[in-house]
């Protein structure tokens, strides 16, 4: 009798798993006795049934046993940490980190590569020359104590369950269902240490979440799980229908970065940062509600301060950051076919756009261009011109050039009338 068969019959007929049974297909994954044929077969079982409340939080737990953990506690203070569920543009970390330890928090982070059309934090941080995302756990732990800011690639010994269960959701249409994605992000997030957690749910057609009521469905989730580990979740939804802000791709967006450190850059990736670090700073101090967090953040940006910290970080981690100087790619051209309103601009395509100029990875091994992307001239809103320049592609070789702007310029709608522009924070779950 095969036990694992047994497993997945009793899901596919519609029943709960109960814990033993979850453990011992998790644990079964990452010994090799479950072979990927049969942990396919209950993936998909799983994601035609859904899983309860009760076997996304035995998933987690599952998952986060079949690995080492890490403890923070000799950091002291709660260490924080932000997760966004993927999305275009998307550099909040790069603002937030250094952002939330100016005003005296503690922000850790263990991070994943990009793959596909959303970009990946360690890759933007590896476009500062030096900066070094490889730290050992030692090293992890004394810079957040002394600086109280470090972001570096997770170790391969956490949660290695999910690095198997992933790559198969990946390649088998079983990645959308939201107790199996709680568990994947939750689980990591657990083991490595985080005290509390604010999870940024990208809603729109540049991300996996396409609406409020999905958004909402992940959100209670993480949150039941975060409970299960007494590790708070806050949640935040925000817009995934156009990039966010207008730089996409590795350096592009660590420049646009410091622009909002600095006082400048894009107002949405400016609102979504002082949003999350407002709710970070509650997360981590019990005398401080939100409200009192975005005004410590806020004023942290004013005066300089968070500026500053990115600069001690970059240092600390190895990086030479110097704003403006590097290697600047020759640039294609979009431009506007008619007068009008630019009325949207698609995410998705501007995503694979830039993963065709060089910014982004089609499988695990590609190698990237740190210079390469797209950095659009004109948003959703903006009047234009016919022959405006909407957005310029930065690629290494004409080839790239071009195909990355033929996905590009019908990224772009322009229409007669003004649209309505939306704001960029949906809610709160
Ligand atoms: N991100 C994760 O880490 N896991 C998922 O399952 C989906 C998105």
């Amino acid at each position: 009798m095969d036990v694992v068969n047994d497993i997945i019959a009793w899901k596919r007929d519609g029943h709960e798993l109960d814990a033993a049974r979850i453990d011992a297909f998790v644990q079964g994954v990452v010994d090799g006795h479950v072979p990927s044929y049969q942990a396919s077969a209950l993936l998909m079982a799983m994601v035609l049934r859904g899983l309860s409340d009760a076997e996304t939080v035995a998933m987690a737990r599952a998952m986060v046993a079949s690995g080492r953990t890490l403890d923070l506690g000799a950091v002291r203070r709660p260490v924080l940490d932000k997760h966004s569920s993927g999305g275009v543009g998307d550099k909040v970390t790069l603002v937030l980190a250094p952002l939330v330890a100016s005003c005296g928090a503690v922000f850790g982070k263990m991070s994943g590569r990009g793959l596909g059309h959303t970009g990946g934090t360690l890759d933007k941080l590896e476009s500062i020359p030096g900066f070094k995302v490889q730290l050992p756990q030692g090293e992890f732990l004394r810079q957040l104590e002394r600086i109280g800011v470090a972001v570096v690639s997770q170790s391969e010994r956490l949660v290695p369950a999910d690095r198997i269960l992933y790559a198969l959701r990946d390649v088998t249409a079983t990645v959308e269902e939201d107790g199996l994605i709680a568990a994947s992000i939750m689980s990591k997030k657990v083991a490595s240490g985080t005290s509390a957690l604010v999870l940024d749910v990208k809603v729109g057609k540049g991300a996996f979440v396409k609406d409020l009521e999905s958004a909402r469905d992940l959100a209670r989730r993480c949150r039941l799980v975060g409970d299960a580990f007494g590790r708070p979740v806050s949640c935040v939804f925000t817009a995934m229908d156009a990039p966010l802000g207008r730089a996409v791709g590795n350096r592009l967006e660590v420049e646009e970065a410091w622009d909002v450190l600095t006082g400048e850059g894009p107002d949405d990736v400016r609102e979504v940062s002082l949003t999350i670090a407002g709710m970070l700073l509650a997360l981590s101090d019990h005398d401080v509600d939100e409200a009192e967090g975005r005004r410590r953040a806020e004023a942290a940006l004013a005066d300089g301060r968070a500026a500053a910290h990115f600069e001690r970080w970059c240092y600390v981690q190895g990086g030479t950051w110097k704003p403006g100087e590097f290697h600047r790619l020759a640039a294609g051209e979009v431009r506007a076919p008619r007068a009008g309103f630019v009325a949207a601009v698609d995410a998705l395509a501007v995503g694979q756009a830039a993963q065709l100029a060089g910014a982004g990875r089609r499988t695990v091994d590609d190698a990237i261009d740190t210079a390469a992307g797209v950095v659009l001239a004109a948003v959703v809103g903006d009047e234009v011109a016919e022959g405006d320049l909407l957005a310029r592609v930065y690629a290494r070789d004409a080839g790239r050039r071009e195909r990355a702007a033929a996905v590009l310029e019908p990224a772009f709608s322009v229409s007669a009338a003004a649209p309505e522009c939306e704001p960029v924070v949906l809610g709160r779950g």
